[in-house]
């Protein structure tokens, strides 16, 4: 199937009209529904939220090797990066669960999921799974219609909303860097660790195993929307749900994204209209801006 840029789909859009672009760049039912299996090269993150200490040193090195800016916070003048959640210039947080008088830490990033809904939301490609199972973002192609965002059963995808070319945001395993993941690289406890699937399902049911009583006897994405890439560990008196992480069965969410589209674009009516809206804003800002560096 054709695939288009943003750049190319944005000028189809303002010039020629959004239908032929539109037709072009959305995928198959069956394609936008395809399942998955876990692949013996699948990589991803164990989490142990009984060993994190909330030093939150995985979010500081995640910004810096993203790129990323701090927080605008300032505490008695002096800038802090302290996010409560992920945002655009978040990929990953160090959120607080509290239950009576106690607390537990939890960190949230994209789970990687092996059948991801915002893959098959994304009608033009801009999001795919690749060889290790990481879900890659190309913003090139990216139209910033968000579908991804309410499709992804974990709203992990955020917008830019401040930016002139807004993109989304969200973890990409680190995928630039050589070295792997910055918050495993960093993380002085070993709570949250980076390798094959297939050994963190292993070492989660070692630490199960090595420490009787002391976790929930289940690792959250294991099995939960047809299982993801991330994996988290919880103490035995701290649910998942109070860790915040939502309660979702081991059905594969893509199906829902798929019903969003075909609602959204039956009779191809919607892309025309998204698409011609979104041409002619271009069209009319790039001539504004041409006016306006006149002399
Ligand atoms: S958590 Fe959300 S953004 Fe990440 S792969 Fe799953 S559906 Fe996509
Ligand atoms: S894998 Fe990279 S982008 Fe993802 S949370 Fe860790 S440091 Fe951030
Ligand atoms: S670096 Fe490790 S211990 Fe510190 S907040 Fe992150 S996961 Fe927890």
């Amino acid at each position: 199937m054709t695939t288009l840029t943003r750049r190319q789909l944005l000028q189809g859009a303002a010039v020629a009209g959004a239908a032929g672009a539109a037709a072009v760049a959305v995928p198959s039912v069956a394609e936008a529904a395809s399942a998955r299996a876990r692949q013996p090269g699948d990589v991803g993150l164990l989490y142990d939220s009984t060993l994190c200490i909330g030093c939150r040193a995985c979010v500081t090195k995640c910004k810096s090797a993203n790129n990323l800016p701090v927080d605008a916070m300032n505490i008695n003048g002096v800038p802090y990066d302290a996010p409560d959640d992920l945002n655009a210039t978040t990929k990953t947080v160090i959120q607080v669960a509290a239950q009576g008088d106690r607390f537990a830490f939890v960190k949230r990033q994209c789970m990687q999921c092996l059948d991801p809904a915002c893959v098959s939301a994304c009608m033009i490609k801009a999001y795919q799974k690749g060889p290790d199972g990481v879900i890659g973002y190309d913003q090139s192609r990216c139209l910033g219609d968000r579908y991804c965002q309410i499709a992804c059963p974990f709203n992990v995808p955020k917008f830019q909303w401040s930016k002139a070319v807004p993109v989304m945001v969200k973890c990409e395993m680190c995928r630039h860097r050589k070295e792997g993941p910055a918050c495993s690289e960093v993380c002085p406890r070993q709570a949250v660790v980076f390798g094959k699937v297939p050994d963190l399902l292993a070492e989660a049911k070692r630490r199960q195993a090595a420490s009787p009583g002391k976790y929930l006897a289940r690792i959250y994405g294991e099995h939960e929307v047809g299982g993801t890439q991330c994996l988290y560990l919880t103490a035995a008196d701290v649910p998942f749900e109070t860790l915040g992480l939502p309660k979702v069965d081991g059905t594969p969410q893509p199906h829902l994204s798929t019903s969003i589209q075909h609602g959204v674009y039956k009779g191809m009516i919607a892309p025309v209209a998204l698409y011609a809206a979104i041409g002619l804003a271009v069209w009319r800002n790039t001539r504004k801006g041409d006016e306006e560096k006149k002399p």
